[in-house]
């Protein structure tokens, strides 16, 4: 069984039409996206989600652009998922982000940063619950399987 995790386009890359870019790199990589909706994300969800950053001074900068507009909530699948779709997204902070990561190209803002990837496999499965049913969650065969993760891969 492959890890998974969830991916969030958040306001800004959605209000800014970068949701088609950020789909498409994450669909080359071979990752397959097994769940995806575009949500108005509710209070509740929102202080779920970021619990761990509650008291901090971003705080409620974050919980108000996370309810600012519609997000776009993905499952994605794969090998090692977490750790490249983290880098992928790029570093939390803009002077740390990395030419060629989503954030390092398309973002110079520390809170407006585009996406949201999870950290941990623990962190991915409670996150993606708190957007997710199970029946939501697809199971289907892309090039990907066949051609681009080889027999014995580590997963
Ligand atoms: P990441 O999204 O890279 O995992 P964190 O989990 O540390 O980052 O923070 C959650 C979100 O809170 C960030 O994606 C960003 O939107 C916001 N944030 C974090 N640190 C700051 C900061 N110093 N200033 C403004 N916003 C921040
Ligand atoms: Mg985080």
């Amino acid at each position: 069984m492959h890890q998974r995790t969830l991916l969030i386009i958040k306001p800004d890359g959605v209000f800014r039409g970068l949701t088609g870019e950020i789909i498409a790199r994450i669909e080359k990589t071979g990752f397959k996206i097994i769940a995806m909706k575009l949500v108005k994300v509710s209070k509740e969800q929102a202080a779920k989600h970021y619990e761990e950053h509650f008291g901090r001074d971003y705080y409620n900068r974050l919980i108000d652009f996370i309810l600012s507009g519609p997000c776009v909530a993905m499952i994605v699948e794969g090998p090692y998922v977490i750790k490249k779709m983290r880098k992928m997204a790029g570093k939390t902070l803009a002077e740390e982000r990395e030419p060629g990561s989503v954030r390092g190209d398309m973002s110079v803002n520390n809170l407006f940063n585009l996406l949201h990837s999870s950290d941990s496999p623990e962190n991915a499965e409670r996150e993606l619950s708190i957007f997710f049913n199970e029946d939501e969650i697809l199971d289907y065969e892309t090039a990907a399987d066949r051609y681009w993760y080889w027999e014995g891969q580590e997963r």
